[in-house]
């Protein structure tokens, strides 16, 4: 699977629909998510690879995790500033601020829902891969920027 790229890609940008029922298509669909994340990342959201719905992968300690329309219940006050980068953003990384701590919901492998409190580097990743799920990419988040000039003009 390709993985899209480019601030502008109006996949990347567009508004992913909520999936009704995880079925075949759906985990097709992350089976391929995850050969596409191997090696690379550590999250990857549907969008990513052009198509439009409300499905992640992410690797929470060592585990990938499939997420079915995501939603955070809630955000902890206290942030950190990390700094981020994406594989549809290549060669551009930069530091973002997120919640420490969120609780995510969401639909698992088996269509169950799931609710988990997640922190520091999980949370950042639940964050920026629902980002995607919103059309929210993490150079939108920035408070300080490193770009390579080259890769910014996709
Ligand atoms: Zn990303």
């Amino acid at each position: 699977m390709k993985i899209f790229t480019g601030e502008k890609n109006k996949v990347l940008r567009g508004t992913a629909v909520p999936v009704e029922k995880v079925d075949d298509e759906i985990i097709d669909l992350a089976d391929k998510m995850f050969e596409a994340m191997q090696e690379k990342g550590i999250g990857l959201a549907a969008p990513q690879v052009g198509v439009p719905k409300r499905v992640i992968l992410v690797t929470l300690g060592k585990k990938v995790h499939l997420m079915v329309n995501p939603e955070i219940l809630s955000f902890s006050a206290e942030c950190e500033i990390e700094e981020e980068g994406c594989l549809s953003l290549p060669n551009q990384f930069g530091k973002v601020s997120r919640a420490k701590r969120v609780v995510v919901k969401y639909l698992d492998v088996n269509g169950q829902e799931q609710e988990r409190e997640v922190s520091d580097l999980d949370a950042r990743v639940v964050q920026h891969e629902i980002d995607h799920l919103n059309g929210v990419l993490f150079t939108d988040r920035l408070i300080s920027k490193k770009i390579n000039m080259q890769s910014s003009s996709v």
